[in-house]
């Protein structure tokens, strides 16, 4: 039986019996009066604890739990525990929700929660950012009508799974945004945003690059073709004729050759999962070999001379030696017959320096900045017709950037141009001895 019960049943028995003895002394009345007033003593114990009951329940969180005896004092201690369990859910639930709100804040991509009428309820930095939004201001607005965007009140509508819509936020500098919308719970959705910018921009660079070798095969090939159709056509030709066709189309075919082989070292050299193969080497060595390949390259043309020391350098010898012959095969291309051109290896605050000096045309400054672009030339008639591919300092870059060195460019238009490779210092040693 619960103790209320028991405890009544005792009070009761208390009555009867305090009755019983009082009317066994003094009388019936004395005792039904006895019994009487113990029954009234516990109906007025019982409201007394009733009102207080009720006086702390009006404001259960500004008052202690009032004390009192025996049953009420069970019911008290009873609230008492229920109120603490209640309090520590609460705050258990406060910090799950603290904690959800600072994941969902820390989350890369952009988020906004929206309730079943597309009413924003709630978003993070990065959807502000993204979208254009402000949390506190936005909230409880219509999301369609904060983004303006063609189709994009059907998009949050239907929110179909796989669905995205590019969005281009007005006054963010070029900025690409994708948005997605998932359903969840009851009639919730949510919007995810993504910054595709740097994807859009790799995007619109391959096919740039596309583009770019499409057409300077095509010329080549228009003329190596257009040869055969005359060929086909004059089946006995003039012998002179024919063999300046044959050479025009050798060079044709060799310019080919010189783009594909240099789309192939550049694809080999973009792929950075492939690091170089290191040795540490003597820099001199290379140096003469490349000043040898560009006396060749000059034929006499031009005079040029080595100054080097005795450091060595730690890389890819057979990637250094492409980009160092870059520059020489350059300045040979780029400086007028009867010019100097200076290959240099040395120190310079404890950074090892491979510089190619000419005095050729040089180059005006507005087009520093694009050289190591591919396919970026100064002026395209000049390359091609000394036989470049608009790729050699796009090879250069890729090479010095997988050594950690820089690429320097100084240039006087009509005096001459120094192209220096900066190597960082863990990577030059002097040798022993
Ligand atoms: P290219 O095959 O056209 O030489 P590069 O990538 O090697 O391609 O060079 C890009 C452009 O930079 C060249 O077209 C040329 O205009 C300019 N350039 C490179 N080296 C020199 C130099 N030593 N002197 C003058 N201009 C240069």
């Amino acid at each position: 039986m619960p103790s209320a019960w028991l405890s009544l049943l005792f009070r009761l028995l208390a009555a009867a019996l305090g009755g019983l003895v009082a009317g066994g002394l003094f009388g019936a009345v004395a005792g039904v009066s006895v019994a009487c007033g113990v029954l009234l003593l516990m109906l007025v114990a019982h409201t007394a604890s009733l009102a207080r009951l009720q006086r702390w329940l009006r404001t259960p969180e500004q008052r202690d739990i009032p004390d009192a005896w025996g049953t009420w004092g069970n019911v008290f201690v009873e609230l008492h525990r229920l109120l603490r369990r209640e309090r520590k859910a609460r705050a258990r639930i406060e910090s799950d929700l603290e904690v959800f709100s600072q994941a969902a804040e820390a989350s890369p991509d952009g988020l906004v929660f929206l309730d079943a009428a597309d009413h924003i309820v709630w978003c993070n930095r990065v959807a502000e950012q993204h979208l254009g939004l402000r949390g506190e201001r936005d909230a409880g607005l219509l999301v369609t009508n904060l983004i303006r965007l063609p189709g994009f009140a059907e998009f949050v509508a239907s929110a179909s799974e796989g669905e995205s819509l590019m969005y281009r936020p007005p006054d963010s500098k070029g900025r690409v945004v994708s948005i997605e919308a998932i359903r969840f719970g009851k009639d919730r959705k949510l919007l995810i945003s993504f910054d595709v910018t740097q994807i859009e921009r790799a995007e619109t660079v391959r096919r740039d690059f596309v583009a770019n070798v499409s057409h300077e095969l095509r010329t080549p090939l228009t003329v190596i073709s257009g040869f055969i159709e005359h060929m086909l056509e004059n089946p006995v030709p003039d012998a002179g004729d024919s063999k300046r066709q044959l050479a025009i189309m050798d060079e044709q075919a060799r310019r080919m050759l010189n783009l594909v082989d240099d789309l192939l070292t550049l694809s080999r050299l973009e792929d950075e999962a492939q690091a170089p193969r290191e040795e540490e080497f003597d820099v001199r060595d290379l140096i003469y070999d490349v000043s040898a390949e560009g006396r060749r390259l000059s034929a006499g043309r031009h005079s040029i001379t080595c100054e080097v020391v005795p450091v060595f350098l730690k890389g890819s010898r057979e990637e250094l030696r492409s980009a160092f012959s870059n520059l020489v095969s350059n300045a040979v291309r780029y400086t007028p017959d009867g010019g100097r051109i200076l290959l240099h290896w040395g120190m310079r605050d404890g950074k090892g320096v491979f510089s190619v000096e000419d005095s050729g045309i040089g180059i005006p400054e507005e087009h520093m900045p694009r050289l190591t672009e591919r396919f970026y030339r100064v002026d395209r008639g000049r390359s091609r017709e000394s036989g470049g591919t608009g790729l050699g300092l796009s090879i250069v870059k890729h090479i010095l950037l997988r050594h950690q060195a820089g690429l320097e460019i100084a240039s006087i238009p009509g005096a001459g141009s120094t192209f220096s490779a900066v190597f960082p210092a863990w990577r030059v040693t002097l040798p022993q001895g």
